[in-house]
């Protein structure tokens, strides 16, 4: 198992799964075989992450092969994707708590909470499955969906370990590591984001989705709701597309969307194109940050031959990196791919306001996939998930 940080490859792995995606999916999805076959499922994750392949590119070529019927179970787990992000989107302020939270919660570990932290993350606690998780997840970036459940459970109510560090421990090696898909399904384990509904990994359930391969003894038998000191907030309004500028723009395509030749730029004339350092994944692993610079330099290559325009790589989504590059380009209408919440978006909000008294423009294009759906992420999952046929005739 491969994860090659560009579109190609991403397009590649899709083609080879889009066979797959039907009611086979449906009916082994669960099984997690280990590294060495993950047939059952798609691996796309680490691509459709930084959009380096489009979530509508998936599902339509999934639907070209396949009926909705047929394939209802995989097209709703890409649609899970889009409803983590929308609440979030909804709900900014979870995110926020969460990443102040984390520094605070390893400095209150006492010690032999630190020693089981650090046995957790380097995968020597003894508990058969978890430590294999613990190493898979940092050798290779990539967990089997119930393998994260499992891992996540045991932290939390085995390990009795702040959620909050495990979910950072995630999200700096994962290459999919995503601010909405990790921070709510560590709260959905946890029992704060369907409040009162937690998630117990058993022995039972392990031996039999890992097919034999691990059968771990002395997990929690009771899996109570982790405290929290805020209730869930109300949603806030969803976000609503701008118009893009007409005239010469540039265009900074980054970490979370990295498809900048399906924007609908209207009638722009895109006259330099750039990507930043990566910004998206601040302390993460080797291994990740490779990934991303890679998909950036991808991304950046690729948008400046479709749009025919020189393309730079920048130091990061500040002014200082931005504006002798919009200078030398005599450009005043920056335009870049919306960033749902997350480092991204709150570096292009600091750059926004430091842009203005400038006299530049910044554009954030919110793709129709997004503004469509994240207006339904107002509650749980299931009316949601109702939506989706309409969605998919948008
Ligand atoms: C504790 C925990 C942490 C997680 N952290 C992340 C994360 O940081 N980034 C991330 O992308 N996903 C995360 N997930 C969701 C899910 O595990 C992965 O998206 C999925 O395993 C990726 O593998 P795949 O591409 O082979 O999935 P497939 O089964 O092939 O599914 C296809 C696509 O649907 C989406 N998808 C599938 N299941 C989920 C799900 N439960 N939630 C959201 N999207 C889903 C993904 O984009 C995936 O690529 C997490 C789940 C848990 C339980």
């Amino acid at each position: 198992m491969t994860f090659d940080p560009t579109r190609a490859a991403g397009l590649a792995r899709l083609a080879d799964f889009v066979p797959r995606a039907g009611r086979a999916y449906a009916a082994e999805r669960n099984t997690d075989r280990g590294p060495g076959d993950r047939s059952n499922v798609s691996t796309l994750s680490p691509w459709v992450r930084h959009r380096l392949v489009t979530e509508r590119e998936i599902v339509e070529a999934v639907l070209q092969r396949h009926s909705l019927d047929a394939a209802g179970k995989f097209v709703q787990e890409v649609y899970w994707r889009t409803y983590w992000k929308g609440w979030l989107e909804l709900r900014p302020s979870v995110w926020t708590r969460y990443t102040a939270a984390v520094a605070p919660a390893l400095d209150a570990l006492s010690a032999a909470e630190r020693a089981a932290f650090d046995d957790a993350i380097a995968g020597r606690t003894g508990i058969e499955g978890f430590d294999d998780w613990a190493r898979e997840l940092v050798t290779t970036g990539y967990l089997h969906n119930h393998a994260r459940m499992w891992f996540a459970s045991i932290w939390i109510f085995t390990l009795r370990l702040p959620w909050q560090l495990g979910a950072d421990f995630f999200l700096r090696h994962l290459l999919d590591g995503d601010p909405a898909s990790n921070t709510l399904s560590w709260r959905w384990v946890a029992g704060l984001q369907t409040v009162g509904k937690t998630y117990l990994a058993t022995t039972q359930n392990i031996e039999f989705a890992t097919e034999g391969r691990f059968s771990p003894r002395g997990l929690a038998t009771v899996a109570p709701s982790v405290d929290d000191d805020a209730p869930l907030p109300a949603p806030g309004p969803a976000p609503r597309p701008h118009p893009v500028p007409t005239g010469r723009i540039a265009l900074l395509a980054h970490d979370d969307d990295l498809h900048a030749e399906s924007l609908d730029l209207g009638g722009a004339e895109v006259v330099a194109v750039a990507s930043p350092r990566s910004t998206s994944r601040p302390g993460s692993a080797p291994l990740v940050a490779e990934f991303v610079a890679g998909a950036l330099a991808d991304g950046r290559e690729r948008a400046g031959v479709h749009y025919a325009a020189e393309a730079s790589a920048l130091d990061g989504i500040t002014a200082s990196a931005i504006l002798p590059w919009l200078q030398v380009h005599t450009v005043t209408q920056l335009v870049t791919p919306y960033a749902p919440i997350g480092p991204v978006r709150d570096a292009l909000d600091h750059l926004e306001r430091d842009l203005a008294p400038e006299g530049v423009t910044l554009t954030r294009v919110l793709r129709p996939w997004d503004a469509h759906a994240w207006p339904h992420a107002t509650r749980g999952f299931f009316p949601f998930r109702e939506q989706i046929p309409a969605l998919l005739r948008l």
